[in-house]
């Protein structure tokens, strides 16, 4: 286990150095178009894919980097390049890491590199988890798996909202109700394989940012998948509703293993928001410093100054936390002040709240789609919203550091 260190190896830098080069050369220039086409932008991801930065190897080194500062570190930098085309290519990982999370060696080792493909043949994962009546509240979920022991295959009814890559993904990773009486408990996490029968997507969301990164609903109509699909086989899924069944019956609470899970991964999209924050910016800072009124650069008032020095200040604490909370999930420590959610809480805060005093600096360029400021203030704005809300996360901390059920 490695010791929580703030300066990065030589390989890390390097591998920095990489990522920022593609972030400023590739992903920079074609940022406004993908937002405006709002649409999945297929070359940058092929671009990524052609020198291994959209793939299931470079993931997986930074995932399980000792240090755990890899993927905070890569999300960073992507998303300081642009957060809809970043998310375009990391949102495929989302999907892996639900298979890494619940999958068994077959199923990681057969699932997730058909989610990748390979760069001449690029393919995409989609997670869906959330539906219309079950957003935050993941326990209302209704989508429907039912296990046909005739054919050995699950059925799976219902409509998902929101995925990530819904709908285009070679391969959807779904969860589903197996038991309704155990609410979250009772859930379990499925792969629609390519090509499946029955699954279609749904309305495409329209969106506020992050319009380079394909939204939509994902309908599941009598989708038959093996019984291989089942994320973590039958048998582990009857033990543990066994279990689930016998804590209910004696009114045992215990942890969830879920909540763990959000844990681990909630850094890595407070790394996104940091990404975002640092691009806007750096942008303002560049601006104040040039931008000349009352025969001065802008910069020279205490006001503009001022509120450049809280923005620098707000987004080292963020990255602080979000550094923190990564090298605590890989190295294994508890989260026992939910530490992971505080990371994605005040990082997508200091996301909102920094795109917005960028876009105030640069006065009515700002507001203009000349500059990015403002594309990168409506990216931000997800922040708050997705991967659990901002009321969710405080929800999840307050309810750790008090051990009440707070509601
Ligand atoms: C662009 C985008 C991409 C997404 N990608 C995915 C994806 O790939 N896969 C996936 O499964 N989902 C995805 N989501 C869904 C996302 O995680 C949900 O939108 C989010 O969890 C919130 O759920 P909701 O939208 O239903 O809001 P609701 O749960 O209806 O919340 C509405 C408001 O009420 C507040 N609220 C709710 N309950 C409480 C409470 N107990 N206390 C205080 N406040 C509360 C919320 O904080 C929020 O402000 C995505 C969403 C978006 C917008």
């Amino acid at each position: 286990m490695a010791e929580f260190a703030l300066d990065l190896d030589d390989e890390q830098k390097a591998v920095r150095e990489w990522i920022h080069g593609f972030a400023a050369d590739v992903m920079r220039p074609a940022a406004a178009e993908w937002d405006e086409r709002e649409e999945t932008p297929w070359p940058v991801i092929q671009e990524a894919a052609k020198i291994g930065l959209y793939s299931l190897d470079f993931y997986a080194q930074q995932y399980f980097d000792p240090t755990g500062l890899g993927i905070a570190m890569t999300m960073e930098e992507l998303f300081w390049g642009d957060a809809g085309i970043g998310l375009s290519i990391v949102g495929t990982a989302l999907a892996a890491v639900g298979v890494l999370a619940n999958g068994t060696e077959e199923q990681v080792g057969t699932w997730i590199p058909q989610m990748y493909g390979d760069a001449d043949d690029v393919k995409l994962g989609a997670f869906c988890s959330s539906e219309p009546d079950a957003g935050s509240d993941v326990s209302a979920m209704r989508t429907r798996a039912v296990y046909d022991q005739a054919t050995d295959e699950w059925v799976l009814n219902g409509t998902k909202t929101w995925a990530t890559n819904g709908g285009i993904a070679n391969v959807h990773v779904v969860v589903a109700v197996v038991d309704p009486e155990l609410g979250s408990k009772g859930h379990a996490s499925f792969i629609v394989p390519p090509g499946t029968n029955g699954l279609s997507q749904g309305q495409k969301f329209k969106k506020h940012g992050i319009r380079a990164s394909h939204t939509a609903e994902v309908v599941l109509d009598d989708v038959r998948v093996p019984g291989g699909c089942l994320l973590g086989g039958k048998e582990k899924l009857d033990e543990r509703l066994a279990r689930a069944r016998e804590r209910a019956r004696s009114g045992e609470r215990v942890k969830n293993a879920a909540m763990a899970t959000f844990e681990a991964s909630r850094p890595a999209v407070g790394a996104q928001a940091v990404g975002i924050a640092r691009a806007a910016y750096e942008v303002a800072l560049d601006y104040a410093r040039n931008r000349v009124q009352f025969g001065r650069p802008i910069i020279d008032n205490q006001g503009v100054a001022f509120q450049l020095a809280d923005m620098r200040t707000q987004i080292d604490a963020a990255r602080l936390l979000v550094w923190r909370a990564s090298w605590m999930a890989s190295a294994g420590k508890p989260f026992t002040a939910a530490e992971g959610s505080m990371s994605k809480l005040y990082a997508g805060e200091v996301a909102k709240t920094v795109t917005a005093q960028a876009m105030q600096i640069l006065g009515g360029n700002g507001y203009t789609r000349e500059y990015p400021v403002e594309r990168m203030h409506r990216d931000a704005a997800i922040y708050t919203i997705f991967e659990g809300t901002s009321e969710i996360q405080r929800l999840v901390i307050a309810r750790t550091l008090s051990g009440m059920p707070i509601r």
